[in-house]
């Protein structure tokens, strides 16, 4: 096992072979226990389907998907002790021991004391930013994410994004794109004053930079920028571990501390944090919000029972919170995260072989296609990703995601559509969900959608809703 081959081959890249001569790989720490059949639709339903979907990823029902790279969110595998956690469910009303199980590994991991459990992510965006922001306030953040920019916007707020300009460049390889421009955060703080800037919201990794990291560094400036103005740090975890992966990996001075470990010391620079553990967490549903501060956990545990649910459940069921806490643990693993973090590497790898336009460096959870550089003829409102991940479904049963002009939105300000640098699909990775030769498939797709690139002509839009349009608008070829 794992031993390096005794002859030399020189037919084929190194991560094609996964494995080059001399050296170890490394593989999953777990192995497969039960599994799920899949099949693939033929070429004629997968054109019905996208079709009927409007073009629109989202929209496809997953039994005509073949590899769902849609998201890394709630499709998760878990382990077989999550499995039985579930069946240790209290389900009480108030008080479920499983919601005391969730508080302390919050507690042990992240080391915020005050936990309250929410359905997911966007319920802690919600409760946070509906306690902590005040109309006309400004949130500066490390790029915008869709769901917490919408909340922070409902609540009166306006984001501005201060990540350095590197993470708006798909081909830079600065090793911590997530980084906040300390620069512009302070000419912001000047600009609004520090009494209009309810919080920093800083997230680990960077989503909507293609999974970029943070540095502990950069985490350390800042915090001692928004102390010198009084300003809270609350992080986005759902990531965060991946975040400590790249610390560990690329960091001076970090690579023998366990990811662990760094995640709770970029915890103890923050205030707060929120999570979707659909995330990291291994779990198919949950999330919390959790704070060092007794008055803001007083107001958010009263606003969590208007909203999810009683604050020891918030819209969990008790087995849901058994398996979250058990997923917490194992998300911290070493071996777990650089399997994780590594095979998302190798699919990035493929694709960098053939010159596959792709953000680069390949960050924690996805690997993105530069739509752009894909299409360099087609008008950004013509949507280049969106047309993307419609082409590499219909050639290949692959689900991914659109990350460009369509995800952006429109303006509140203007009206008009958001522009964004970035124009990208995403595929991503579930964890602990498929093999390295599903990762040699979706590369051979991929690859088929490049080599035909000339005939794409883009698409327009015939549906637009009004909140976080991606999810379910509509589309026809031009
Ligand atoms: C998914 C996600 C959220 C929102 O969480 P949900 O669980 O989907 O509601 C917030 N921030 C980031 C960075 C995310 O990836």
């Amino acid at each position: 096992m794992n031993e390096p081959h005794d002859e030399p081959r020189t037919d084929e890249s190194p991560r094609t072979m996964g494995q080059q001569f001399g050296r170890r790989s490394w593989a999953e720490p777990w192995r497969i226990k039960m599994v799920e059949p899949l099949s693939v639709p033929s070429r004629e339903e997968r054109r019905e389907a996208l079709e009927e979907a409007g073009y629109n990823t989202f929209l496809l029902p997953s039994e005509k998907v073949y590899i769902d790279l849609l998201t890394d969110s709630g499709t998760s595998a878990m382990s077989d002790r999550q499995w039985s956690g579930l069946m240790m469910g209290d389900e009480a009303y108030a008080g479920s021991r499983n919601f005391y199980h969730l508080e302390d590994a919050v507690e042990k991991y992240y080391g915020f004391p005050h936990v309250v459990p929410t359905h997911q992510g966007r319920g802690a965006e919600h409760l946070l930013n509906q306690v902590a922001v005040d109309e006309g306030d400004v949130v500066p953040g490390n790029m915008y994410f869709t769901t917490t920019r919408l909340h922070q916007e409902m609540a009166g707020a306006r984001f501005v994004d201060v990540v350095i300009d590197d993470a708006h460049d798909p081909a830079s390889d600065h090793p911590f794109k997530g980084n906040v421009d300390l620069q512009k955060l302070s000419d912001l703080i000047d600009r609004v004053g520090p009494e209009r800037i309810p919080y920093m919201s800083l997230a680990g990794t960077v989503n909507m930079a293609g999974g970029q990291p943070v540095s502990m560094r950069n985490v350390r400036e800042l915090r001692e920028l928004c102390d010198r103005h009084g300003i809270p740090i609350y992080l986005d975890a759902a990531r965060l571990v991946e975040n400590a992966y790249f610390i560990q990996e690329r960091e001076e001075g970090w690579g023998d501390t366990p990811v662990a470990d760094i995640v709770a010391e970029i915890c103890s620079l923050a205030d707060g944090a929120w999570m979707s553990s659909k995330k990291d967490h291994l779990v198919n549903i949950g999330g919390w919000v959790a704070v060092d501060d007794e008055d803001l956990f007083d107001r958010l545990r009263n606003l969590v029972v208007v909203y999810e649910g009683l604050h020891t459940y918030g819209g969990m069921a008790g087995r849901d919170m058994e398996a979250l806490a058990i997923g917490i643990g194992e998300s911290m693993e070493d071996a777990y995260v650089r399997a994780r973090v590594g095979q998302v590497r190798y699919l990035g790898g493929l694709l960098q072989d053939w010159g596959i336009p792709i953000v680069t460096p390949v960050g924690g959870h996805a690997v993105y296609l530069d739509a752009k550089r894909f299409y360099p003829e087609m008008d950004q409102e013509k949507f280049p990703a969106q047309s993307l991940a419609a082409q590499l479904y219909l050639e290949s049963g692959v689900r991914s995601m659109e990350r460009g002009i369509v995800s952006a939105g429109r303006d509140p300000e203007t009206g008009g559509h958001r522009h964004p640098e970035l124009e990208l699909v995403r595929l991503a990775i579930p964890r602990r969900v498929y093999t390295q030769a599903h990762m040699d498939v979706t590369a051979e797709a991929v690859k088929a959608v490049w080599d035909r690139r000339e005939e794409a002509s883009g698409l327009e839009m015939t549906y637009e809703p009004d909140f976080l349009r991606f999810f379910q608008a509509r589309f026809r070829p031009l």
